[in-house]
């Protein structure tokens, strides 16, 4: 990536961890969008995974490859991701979020919501990736917000993801039904049409008020920290930007995997 060309924004849904190591269509998914796009200088990932009191940065050098998830096989719990880190992005950040204080964080690393998809679009891990922590305490309009005041890094070849899942309900998973294609419960569906027609409309101010959209929504966002990196990368979009839909499917009744390029 060189000169001033914008680079587009991601949201990308990863649904199970096992997709970092498996083949199926969403990891064809994310490669496709890896090639259709210019290859970043480095990377922000917002991810679904890493909630905090206040917000931080992740800052070393080196992040480790944080397995945080329990049960899968030893294969899974194998996979490093080195992509190496930027203290420079991460300073970047920091100067230009003017409305809250970020912290330098030197503990945490990558977690699965950030490796287990960036893994699939740059597996040489030869980007350097840092996250951005979710500030659990704050509601959904100021996660967008805040994200707002990233802008100006699509234009010095940063590559923006926000990583989790529009719906999002892992205590109502039909396990059963995880290998049957696009398997959804009628709210999922529902849930997800409505979702789909905000984003496409442009109509942000009904996805941050997700709290008051009914039932349908309330049982696709149980807890909000899997939908937040959507407001992220929403936020980001400015009007000549276009929005393309890429694995729009439903997983085991309750997830979807429905991802989008911006940009
Ligand atoms: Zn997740």
């Amino acid at each position: 990536m060189t000169g001033s060309a914008k680079m587009p924004v991601l949201f990308l849904g990863h649904g199970s961890p096992m997709n970092a190591i498996v083949e199926n269509e969403f990891v064809e998914g994310f490669r496709k969008t890896g090639r259709s796009i210019p290859k970043p200088d480095s990377i922000l990932c917002v991810s679904a995974h890493w909630e905090t009191r206040g917000t931080f940065v992740t800052a070393m050098e080196k992040p480790r490859t944080i397995h945080d998830f329990s049960g899968f096989p030893k294969a899974l719990y194998d996979v490093q991701y080195p992509a190496p880190g930027s203290p420079e992005l991460a300073g970047r950040v920091k100067s230009l979020i003017t409305t809250a204080n970020i912290g330098s964080d030197l503990s945490w690393g990558l977690d699965h919501g950030a490796w287990s998809v960036i893994k699939h679009l740059y597996p040489y891990a030869d980007v350097p990736v840092i996250q951005m922590s979710l500030d659990y305490t704050q509601y959904p309009q100021y996660h967008y917000n805040l994200a707002r005041e990233l802008a100006p890094l699509r234009t010095e070849g940063v590559l923006i993801i926000g990583s989790g899942n529009m719906v999002h309900n892992l205590g109502l998973t039909a396990w059963d039904n995880f290998d049957t294609d696009n398997y959804a419960f009628d709210w999922a569906l529902e849930a997800s049409e409505k979702m789909k027609n905000y984003i496409l409309n442009g109509d942000h101010k009904s996805l941050i008020n997700y709290q008051s959209q009914g039932r349908a929504y309330n049982l696709a966002i149980p807890t909000p920290e899997h939908y937040l990196p959507l407001l992220t990368a929403l936020s980001l979009k400015e009007e000549s930007d276009s929005i393309q839909l890429f694995n729009d499917k439903a997983v085991a009744g309750s997830i979807t995997m429905t991802s989008l390029k911006i940009g």
